[in-house]
């Protein structure tokens, strides 16, 4: 691949971006939400501001750490709105790794493609609470519909590849304790909604984690 413009992040070694495995976690730009409490925010939303790396430098990093390294996680942003992600991901597959892809999942076709092909091991979701919620959360209007209609093709790819699937929730400031529950009853059967605590950035006091 030549170089990729959205690439903005690397960071060779983690053992928190994918649980219970050593990974290297690549960050792109660019995002469909604009979430008030986004911790990636500059890189979802300013991103075009921000250099992009040298593919070809990440890529030996790569190949010099496949010994010990395990997988690579693909966050951003909104890794499925990338052009090249099904090429991307083939390649990381090609040196040999495993590949996490953390979405927000409003792009079930990219998603399903990258399963039937099978170039992506562990999506993981974020469903960030109940749909009547989204507009808020996300910082875009969204119907209710249209995120129903959205995690209805998610849940159904999850039940079919049910191992692939890793559903978490963000604590942010909008949700109550029954808005968490109400989004855990969305789940297909047997999937777990784990939770992440909210964590408020630096320099952005209305700003929190919620990738
Ligand atoms: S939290 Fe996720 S979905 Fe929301 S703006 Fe940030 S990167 Fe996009």
């Amino acid at each position: 691949m030549s170089d990729l413009a959205e690439l903005k992040g690397f960071l060779p070694f983690s053992l928190i971006d994918w649980p219970g495995k050593i990974s290297a976690v690549l960050f792109f730009s660019g995002c469909n939400f604009a979430c008030p409490t986004c911790h990636n925010w500059q890189l979802a939303q300013e991103g075009h501001l921000l250099p992009a790396l040298a593919w070809e430098e990440v890529v030996s990093k790569l190949k010099k750490d496949q010994k010990w390294l395990e997988g690579v996680v693909l966050t951003g942003g909104e890794v499925t709105l990338l052009p090249y992600l099904e090429e991307l991901c083939r390649e990381l597959k090609n040196l040999g790794y495993l590949v996490k892809v953390d979405s927000n999942g409003f792009k079930p076709q990219v998603l399903e493609k990258l399963l039937a092909l099978d170039l992506v091991d562990l999506l993981a979701i974020d469903v960030k609470g109940p749909f009547e919620k989204y507009s808020a959360l996300t910082g875009k209007k969204v119907s209710v519909e249209e995120v129903e209609a959205n995690f209805t093709s998610i849940f159904a790819l999850a039940q079919k590849y049910s191992h692939k699937f890793y559903f978490r929730l963000t604590k942010v400031p909008l949700l109550t304790e029954k808005d968490i529950e109400l989004t855990r009853e969305y789940l297909p059967p047997n999937f777990t909604l784990h939770l992440q605590e909210y964590i408020n950035p630096k320099g952005r006091n209305k700003l929190c984690q919620s990738r």
